[in-house]
This record gives C-alpha cells, structure tokens and sequence, in this order.
C-alpha cells in the first residue's frame, strides 16, 4: 500500500516513516512529482489539513494524508491558532512571532496554551481525522536552543522546562505532532494488520 505524505518537510516524511512497518510505503510530494504550493486557505486547522490531503489525492489519484499545526493561547482567544505560522507578518520568522506573543501577554495572568496537530486522511476518497494536543503555558522568556517555531517559550504542563529544552525524544514523546501519528499508525495498522 502506498501512501502519499502531503508535505514538503522531509524531517516529518522521515519521522513517520520510521514509525510505520513494511506494510505501507510513505511517499513525498517529490515521490510524487508535486511541486506546486499546496493550496492552505481555511480558517480552521482541520480544513486546512483537509484541504491539502484532498488536492493530492484529486490531483494525483492516490490516498494521501496531510497534517497542520497551531498554537492556541487562552487570554488570545485561541490566537495565533491556524496563522501559527506567520503570526508577525508575511516576512517574520520564528522570533519574530514569539517576541509577539510575549509582548500581548505581558501583565497578563493567564498563560495557558496548548498546541493542535490535525492530520486528515483520506482513503479510498473517504476522509478520516486524528487530533493530537499538549497543554501548557506561555513562559516569561525563550529559553533553549533546539526545535523550531514556539520551542523555546512553551512549557508543556508537568514539566519544568520548555519544548526546547528537550531531546528529540523526549518531545515526539509528548507531543501534539507524535500523539496525532500514533492515532494515525493505530488507525492504519488495524486497516492493513500485515503492518
Ligand atoms: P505546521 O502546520 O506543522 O506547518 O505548523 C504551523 C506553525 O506552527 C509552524 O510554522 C510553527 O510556527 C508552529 N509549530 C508547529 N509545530 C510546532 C512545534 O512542535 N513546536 C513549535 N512550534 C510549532
């Protein structure tokens, strides 16, 4: 069975990959010959995974998963949610929209957030959806130097020290992204059991 990965990141094709047995063979958009943007115009994270699984999958005829991420801060309503991504603007980068963030929530008590991975599956052009999420909080400060993105300014609940702080494993481990694949891999082993 083969089963395309609707991303262009070779990290989270090499994550899943490693996870899943011989069963199905993940493919990348590559693999595949898409070079295009996918399309990514939701307002929502599960319309947006949606919305790339379901361009490959008319597009090139093959089933195909796609997945979207955001971090969802309380006392923001939820922002910076689906714009997780260029939360400071078109040209900003990862600093740019944590200085953000700590700047809206200076003074306030709140700081509870929490990060959504939504992954939509679609098979046999029927859609599936796994959610995967981790509570925690807005810290005072960045601290750490690994990961990406909110890394070094999200604490998840339990832990005394941020995302970036942590190993590799130690934070697929917990994860949002890491709990959204688990269901996916549960939901794909018991569908083809010769995994
Ligand atoms: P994507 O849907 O995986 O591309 O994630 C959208 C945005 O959410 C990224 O550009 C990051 O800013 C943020 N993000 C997603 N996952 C993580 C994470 O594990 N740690 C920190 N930031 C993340």
């Amino acid at each position: 069975m083969k089963l395309v990965f609707a991303t262009n990141n070779q990290n989270k094709v090499n994550e899943i990959k490693s996870l899943l047995g011989e069963g199905v063979e993940i493919l990348s958009l590559k693999d595949i010959g898409c070079n295009e943007e996918l399309p990514e115009t939701q307002e929502t994270l599960e319309g947006n995974a949606l919305q790339k699984a379901r361009y490959v999958a008319d597009n090139y005829h093959v089933n195909c998963f796609a997945d979207d991420t955001g971090l969802e801060v309380a006392s923001l309503n939820g922002a910076p949610g689906v714009y997780s991504a260029r939360y400071a603007g078109e040209q900003c980068d990862a600093e740019d929209n944590m200085t953000k963030i700590l700047s809206e929530l200076d003074g306030k008590q709140n700081r509870e957030s929490k990060f959504r991975t939504i992954v939509a599956l679609i098979l046999n052009d029927e859609e599936h959806f796994f959610e995967g999420r981790i509570e925690g909080s807005i810290t005072h400060s960045k601290s750490g130097s690994d990961g990406f993105g909110y890394d070094p300014i999200f604490q998840p609940n339990g832990f005394d020290i941020t995302f970036s702080e942590m190993s590799m494993a130690e934070k697929n481990a917990i994860s949002h992204r890491g709990k959204a694949a688990a269901k996916l891999i549960a939901f794909l082993k018991e569908e083809f059991p010769r995994f």
